[in-house]
């Protein structure tokens, strides 16, 4: 398939493992499998040292049968046609979870964002937003942050679109700046909707939070969110780890300060009040809650054989492997899972806020915001959770026929066209 790629074959697995689990029929689970439209293109930057260099770029649109495709875009050096078609498989499955009604796309350009200058990166944007121009729009296909982009990326796309089309379009992207039509509180959305599923897992577990510690592997803006409401919750954050490297104090960190040093050196390499430690040895520490929030593919048999948390709480998308979900399968009496598509699905429930506020031009307050997204994420969490339970199913699967259901009912009421 044009699509291979290791993270579609974890995905792959997993939604043929599910229709098995459910008896779905296998054309469907293959229907599943076949993104709606893939595109490819390639956009040529000027350099400011007056060079062009060409990078390609992606959008695949995955399934729009619930609403207009959503998901985010990727600047990384490892974005290819097969990983974004894989992580717009996920999103389509994640917006079902949450219910919003929103289908799953994913796009990236395969590049190394910190190898640009601001307006590198500028001309980079604007150059894709108008190769993928007449397959996005507010109603279409809906960008949003991923890896490597953030608000100020949004905002280039959100102005390339709107000078196209004449007049202002802020529905056509999400994870806006607030000053322009960005909702309250999405920063911080993927990071608290975890910790809002990690409450709920530990009432479940009939764990006290304020006596866990917790690791997290990846401190972007989904690591260091979901640190900071641990934090609120009384977790001690023992372990960071970035691109740079990785430390550790048995106190606990201080999340904004460890931010502030990070904002000013580029990297939690050298923090000063921890020690360094191997960045591989993040996950493996002995925390209760473990958060792996970086790239995928990160926990394999072996790192699953020597996890030693009681929560694995997946900010990232697929960080575990095929492999490294059988052996969590053995150890699920030990590890409580919070699935990808679920703990995640915080970011993608507030674009949705943001999508709804900007089509009404009337903008909510952080705690309208913050309150419909704790009870979304509680309504996904208890959803999975019974399906866990009454249907004997390991939490990931519980979690993708969840999402999986409600796709192929959905693609049943609508019919197959023509
Ligand atoms: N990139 C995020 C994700 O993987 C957010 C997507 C969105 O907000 O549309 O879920």
């Amino acid at each position: 398939m044009e699509w291979d790629s290791e993270l579609f074959r974890v995905t792959r697995n997993l939604v043929h493992s599910t229709a098995a689990r459910l008896d779905m029929d296998p054309n469907a689970a293959h229907r599943l499998l076949q993104p709606d439209r893939a595109l490819i293109v390639s956009v040529p930057v000027r350099r400011d040292d007056g060079t062009v260099e060409t990078y390609t770029g992606y959008r695949v649109q995955h399934n729009d049968t619930r609403g207009p495709f959503k998901g985010g875009l990727r600047f990384h050096p490892d974005v290819d046609l097969g990983e974004v078609t894989a992580l717009a498989t996920l999103m389509t499955f994640k917006c079902a979870v949450v219910g919003v009604p929103l289908g799953g796309a994913k796009g990236g350009i395969a590049c190394d964002p910190s190898q640009f200058s601001r307006a590198e990166l500028q001309r980079l944007t604007r150059r894709f937003t108008t190769e993928i121009i007449n397959f996005i729009g507010p109603d279409v296909d809906i960008p949003a942050p991923d890896m490597g982009t953030n608000p100020q990326v949004m905002a280039w796309i959100m102005d390339t679109y709107s000078q196209m089309k004449g007049h202002a379009c802020n529905g056509v992207v999400t994870g806006k700046p607030i000053e322009l039509g960005g909702s309250q509180g999405r920063l911080q959305a993927t990071g608290r909707g975890l910790v809002y599923c990690v409450v709920a897992a530990a009432k479940h577990l009939k764990i006290d939070l304020s006596q866990c510690t917790a690791s997290i592997q990846g401190y972007g803006n989904v690591g260091h969110w979901a640190g900071r409401e641990l934090e609120r919750n009384g977790v001690k954050i023992l372990a960071l780890s970035d691109v740079t490297g990785a430390v550790y104090n048995a106190d606990g960190l201080d999340l904004k300060e460890t931010r502030k040093y990070v904002l000013k050196h580029g990297g939690i390499k050298g923090y000063p009040k921890a020690e360094a430690i191997d960045p591989n040895d993040v996950l493996t520490l002995e925390t209760d809650i473990v958060v792996p929030a970086a790239i995928g593919g990160v926990i394999d048999a072996e790192v699953a054989k020597n996890l030693k948390c009681r929560i694995l709480a997946e900010g990232a998308n697929g960080p575990v492997t095929t492999e490294g979900n059988e052996v969590l399968l053995k150890r699920q009496d030990e590890i409580f899972v919070i699935p990808d598509i679920l703990a995640n699905a915080g970011g993608v429930t507030v674009s949705y806020f943001e999508w709804v506020q900007g089509t009404q031009n009337f903008f909510w307050g952080a705690k309208e915001v913050n309150d419909k997204l704790r009870a979304i994420m509680q309504k996904a969490f208890k959803d999975i959770l019974q399906t866990h339970v009454n249907e004997n199913m390991d939490m990931r699967t519980a979690s993708m026929a969840v999402g999986m259901r409600k796709v192929t009912d959905t693609m049943k009421l609508r019919g197959l066209f023509p």
